[in-house]
């Protein structure tokens, strides 16, 4: 296959990166995603919508997130490291990023009741969260599987006052409560918003939950200027389940060429396990949740459950953007064992005082087999506390 040279990573106006993205859908579901399909720009740049999720982003998320200097875990490894510190973001993530825009735009389409998906529950939680803030109805499907396993942010989500509906069918997984979710959309589609909570389904999601998250690489920015006179580093590295944290990190990087991108997917007990997340290394095309991308099947187009320590991780497909920067090659692409990742998040604990999530810490553990330069500045994005990991982390040391 013959892949001309890109110059652009973002999505093209019909939702396509290269050969993935789009938008596959029932025809009943195609009102609700052409309402927002055709508004969703026009919105996001109107000054009153910039002005409130702005001030939102700064009062009540906590934004801008430092960009910290790790200076004994740069010393371990020689080179130069910083930290995004999305760790520090209300609700301990990146995720609240999107959330906080989705629910502005749900406001501004006049709908005032929120559907969304969850697996681990954190995108549980942060939809939850702002709809407590704006007072909006909150429905999150969730795996009756996942529901037993994740028991805390089930107590959160109700907390705050949102509704959650178990889905029954299939694996009781987070692609069961997905399909939920959509049933939901097609038949509430007048006054319902179904907020995503990664770079992934049918277009517009990839590329408005981008733009939410392009905050990241716009504070990386300016911080970077002032610290070491200049914008851009030498790579910017971010660990990748549906691809949310890293495309917010990527973004303003994407079409610079002379900054290395590197994406880490989760290897799970190893690659040749048939326990992995690794959805680059393993993926095939195919269409999941409304999107052209690459994703873990059998050889008849079944898709494969996936398998990671992290909840966050554990999805057997990666937003189209990211399948871009694999086919490209624009993108490194690294696979992380749930062992590797394990260590360096203790071994941040241990260097830093900053305990990360198990999603971050695969970006972390990428030093012990990629060595970089004495001079190189490396970007990480940390994009979220380990509060939420602990139980995981005292069975994995026996601490
Ligand atoms: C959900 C989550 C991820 C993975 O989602 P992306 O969309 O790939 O960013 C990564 N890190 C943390 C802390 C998460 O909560």
């Amino acid at each position: 296959m013959i892949t001309e040279p890109q110059t652009n990573y973002q999505a093209d106006d019909r939702g396509y990166y290269g050969d993935f993205g789009g938008a596959f859908i029932p025809e009943m579901l195609y009102p609700n995603v052409e309402e927002l399909r055709s508004q969703y720009v026009q919105i996001m740049q109107e000054p009153s919508f910039q002005k409130e999720f702005n001030q939102l982003l700064k009062d009540y998320v906590g934004r801008p997130t430092p960009l910290y200097y790790a200076e004994r875990f740069s010393k371990k490894y020689n080179t130069k490291i910083y930290l995004k510190r999305e760790d520090l973001c209300h609700t301990g993530a990146h995720k609240v990023n999107n959330t906080i825009g989705q629910i502005l735009m749900a406001k501004r389409l006049g709908k005032n009741r929120i559907i969304a998906e969850t697996g681990a529950g954190q995108h549980g939680v942060a939809t939850a969260t702002v709809c407590a803030l704006m007072g909006l109805e909150c429905i999150v499907y969730m795996g009756a599987i996942d529901i037993e396993r994740q028991a805390p942010n089930v107590a959160r989500m109700k907390m705050l006052g949102a509704t959650v509906r178990p889905a029954m069918s299939g694996s009781r997984t987070l692609k069961d409560a997905t399909n939920e979710a959509i049933r939901d959309w097609i038949n509430n589609p007048v006054d319902t918003h179904y907020i995503i909570g990664s770079v992934v389904g049918p277009h517009p999601y990839p590329d408005m939950v981008a733009r939410f998250q392009s905050v990241i690489s716009e504070e990386t920015k300016k911080q970077l200027q002032e610290v070491e006179g200049r914008e851009n580093p030498d790579y910017v590295v971010a660990c990748v389940g549906g691809g949310s944290n890293a495309a917010g990190l990527f973004y303003h990087y994407l079409d610079q060429p002379e900054v290395g991108i590197i994406a880490v997917e989760a290897a799970g007990k190893g690659i040749d396990t048939g326990e992995s997340a690794a959805t680059s290394a393993l993926g095939r095309e195919g269409i999941i949740h409304g999107s052209k991308t690459l994703l873990m099947q059998t050889p008849d187009g079944q898709i494969t459950e996936p398998y990671s320590i992290s909840a966050g991780l554990d999805y057997p497909g990666v937003g189209p953007m990211h399948a871009n920067l694999f086919r490209t090659g624009r993108g490194e692409f690294i696979s992380i064992t749930d062992d590797d990742a394990m260590q360096a998040g203790l071994e941040l604990s241990k260097l830093e005082g900053i305990i990360p999530a198990i999603e971050t810490s695969h970006a972390l553990a990428i030093f012990e087999e990629r060595k970089f330069k004495p001079d190189d500045v490396i970007v990480i994005n940390l994009s979220g506390r380990g509060d939420k990991d602990l139980n995981t982390y005292i069975e994995y040391f026996k601490l």
